[in-house]
């Protein structure tokens, strides 16, 4: 074999470099104060057939290197190998394995200016923010405490007139953590100058980010003899009828006093799309 050196494309690497940054968007939130701009929904992002500014995941942790969705609480089948087999377990040993509530939203970082935070390449940071029943209780009573009325809820995802979140971590560990979330005190703020002057990358539709596994790709990671890569995930399906809870639901810890829960509009949702076909078909053009 002959080695055929090629002429290094630097701007190729440096993209590459840049992309690496990009495929890990989820957000982490270290210990003290940030603020969070939530946006509105992207492509299916839907409860109810309406537009969501988050996706509902409900997920069983710890199993393999990989987080699961439950089948059966997300409605796509009455049976799911993960809590079939957590139901034999003895009770402590299955709590860690019964499946909890996340919901995925598309975020652009802000500071304490109400501005758009800078990354270290000065761009806007778009991440990824999963939160747990509880937080997201805390995003939804913050929406209703900028509102006039429970029945007309302001739409914080709005770009023109959307609010600003404060989010304060105090805590590292998962025992110690607690998290103080709000509506910034200086009121709603446009962020549609930023994302039109400098453009949005493509956002993901968050119907579709974690994804489903096959009930036998499930009980080969449950029964540890199964290489989880040797097939590819199947794409995920898209979680649409995500209604309360079912009735027959009696095994688990926290989904019994669920409310309904009342629908945020999403006016911005088609603005954002715009604002992304503009920056894709601007990038083209380059
Ligand atoms: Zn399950």
């Amino acid at each position: 074999m002959s080695n055929e050196f090629r002429k290094t494309n630097m701007k190729s690497a440096t993209e590459g470099y840049d992309l690496m940054g990009q495929h890990s968007p989820l957000w982490v939130a270290d210990p003290g104060v940030h603020y969070v701009r939530i946006l509105p929904a992207v492509g299916n992002m839907a409860i109810n057939d309406r537009p969501s500014f988050y996706s509902p995941f409900s997920l069983h942790w710890g199993i393999g290197n990989t987080v699961i969705p439950c089948r059966r609480r997300m409605g796509l089948s009455s049976q799911c190998p993960v809590c079939a087999y957590a139901s034999k377990l003895p009770e402590k040993e299955a709590k860690p394995l019964w499946p909890s509530w996340s919901a995925y939203m598309n975020i652009l970082l802000m500071n304490s200016s109400d501005e758009p935070e800078r990354g270290n390449d000065g761009q806007l940071q778009f991440k990824v923010w999963r939160v747990g029943r509880e937080n997201l209780g805390k995003i939804i009573a913050a929406v209703e405490l900028v509102s006039d009325t429970a029945d007309d809820l302001l739409d914080i995802t709005d770009l023109d007139q959307g609010w600003t979140l404060r989010v304060k971590r105090t805590g590292k560990t998962m025992e110690d953590t607690k998290w103080d979330i709000g509506c910034i005190k200086s009121g709603q703020s446009s962020i549609t100058e930023y994302l039109e002057e400098e453009g949005v990358p493509p956002l993901p539709d968050l119907s579709t980010f974690v994804p489903f596994l096959e009930p036998e790709e499930i009980v080969a990671l449950l029964t540890n003899n199964a290489d989880p890569f040797a097939t590819a995930p199947a794409p995920a399906r898209n979680v649409r009828a995500l209604a309360a809870p079912r009735a027959d639901e009696d095994d688990e810890d926290d989904d019994e006093d669920e409310e309904e829960e009342k629908p945020v509009r999403s006016s911005g949702q088609e603005r954002l799309k715009a604002l992304m076909e503009k920056a894709r078909t601007k990038k083209g053009k380059d």
